[in-house]
């Protein structure tokens, strides 16, 4: 599977009606213009094959054990990858207590060698929230792939990281812009989709 341009991936996420224009809400609380939907994408199994092969390729010969990812894109995501190197795949979850945590019996073994995948990396948090669930089993993280990067550059992890498709996306605390000119405010995601498909 060749590898993939950032302009490729971006086609991809643009023919999938995945990227919005608009004032949301992002997980982090921050408002933004633009806002990726990624389960545009990731309903799409020839999309998701597509952009996985991507990540499979850098991954080959970095002797992947495990492709881990987070909970909700990352299941999806984890499981093609793994699919595609032949490995086991495993998902960590939102922890009660903050962070990630692996339950459902998922097990990793000391020295084991996880690749750690995402879809869309915004602050970091859940890679690295993920990263550290491995390693609180004894694994090691051989590195990091996310579909996007859509930090600008901010968020850096210890691991070597591979983004498909790497682009800046401005978002605002106190004195979001959107907000005084009284855009209305969406909260994507996780909202009900319509009852109408669009395509
Ligand atoms: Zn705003």
């Amino acid at each position: 599977m060749p590898q993939l341009t950032g302009a490729e991936v971006e086609r991809i996420f643009r023919e999938a009606g995945a990227v919005r224009d608009g004032h949301f809400v992002l997980a982090s609380g921050r408002h933004s213009g633009r806002y990726l939907e990624k389960f545009q994408v990731l309903q799409r199994p020839r999309e998701t094959e597509k952009l996985a092969g991507a990540i499979a390729s850098w991954a080959r010969g970095r002797d992947v054990a495990t492709v881990a990812g987070p909970t909700t894109g990352g299941i999806i995501l984890a499981h093609e990858v793994a699919r595609q190197l032949g490995t086991r795949a495993v998902y960590a979850e939102r922890g009660e207590l903050g962070g990630r945590e692996f339950r459902r019996g998922f097990s990793l073994a000391p020295g084991e060698r996880v690749l750690v995948v995402d879809d869309i990396m915004s602050t970091g948090g859940s890679v690295h929230e993920t990263i550290a669930a491995v390693r609180a089993t004894g694994a090691t993280v051989l590195g990091a792939a996310v579909l996007v990067d859509r930090s600008g550059g901010e968020a850096t992890l210890d691991v070597p990281l591979y983004a498909l498709w790497r682009l800046e996306i401005p978002t605002y605390g106190v004195g979001c812009p959107l907000c005084a000119a009284g855009a209305p405010l969406e909260h994507p995601g996780t909202t009900p989709a319509p009852t109408v498909a669009a395509r």
